[in-house]
């Protein structure tokens, strides 16, 4: 699978000099050059790693990280700073950044970084990304078991379907229609409502309280959002 790299920066001769490598490495990379745009992007894709530099027009590479943070979205980040203070590293570290690096840095020293990374969150999201566990609940995607309190839950196919999809995007934003067509895969006559349908019913199912969820939660006028 390739490795969706989010890379904010400004500074146009870095983002060209990190962008060619990385496609060069194999990563897929996309670019924002400010601290709006990149909050945009990240909230409409989920990415694997993300290089954020601090000084950036419109919003810093702090208030990112945070914003990100309380948002839900877990992705890795990474901070690139001409600064090198060491308060620099304490705040982003506490704003929930991952990494650190200092510019000017080597490519290779990067690189390694952003392996590490990407090792370090495949081992927290499970040596078998085939179960995953919120609140009260346990599933296991390959035997289609869901266990709640150590209680068998009856799923349908497309229940369990949508949950894994939310579950995949968790802390991004989805829309019905992208549901519609990544779960059901409807051709015809996409019914929006059919996806409330189903969210109410796994509300029931796994939500310790349905009507005020706390996993699988509505984004007014945008969509549902999977927190966990
Ligand atoms: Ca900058």
């Amino acid at each position: 699978m390739m490795r969706r790299v989010l890379l904010v920066e400004d500074e146009a001769s870095l983002i060209l000099t990190i962008r060619d490598r990385l496609l060069n490495e194999g990563y897929d990379v996309e670019v924002a050059t400010d601290g709006e745009s990149a909050l945009q992007l990240a909230r409409r894709r989920i990415f694997d790693v993300i290089l954020l530099d601090i000084a950036l027009p419109k919003k810093n590479g702090f208030d990112v990280c945070r914003d990100l943070r309380s948002d839900a979205v877990h992705t890795p980040v990474l901070m690139l700073t001409a600064r090198g203070q060491i308060s620099d590293r304490v705040v982003g570290l506490k704003l929930g950044a991952d990494d650190y690096l200092t510019k000017p840095f080597d490519m290779l020293e990067l690189l390694a970084r952003i392996e590490a990374l990407l090792r370090r969150s495949r081992n927290l999201a499970g040596a078998n990304a085939d179960t995953f566990g919120f609140g009260d609940v346990q599933i296991d995607f390959r035997s289609a078991e869901v266990v709640r309190n150590s209680s068998p839950v009856e799923l349908s196919v497309l229940e369990l379907k949508l949950l894994r999809y939310l579950i995949e995007h968790r802390g991004a934003v989805i829309a019905r229609e992208e549901l519609l067509d990544k779960v059901w895969g409807y051709e015809a006559m996409p019914v929006t409502r059919t996806v409330d349908v189903h969210v109410s019913s796994l509300r029931q199912k796994l939500e310790r309280n349905p009507s005020r969820p706390e996993f699988i939660v509505t984004v007014h006028g945008l969509g549902y959002k999977f927190l966990g």
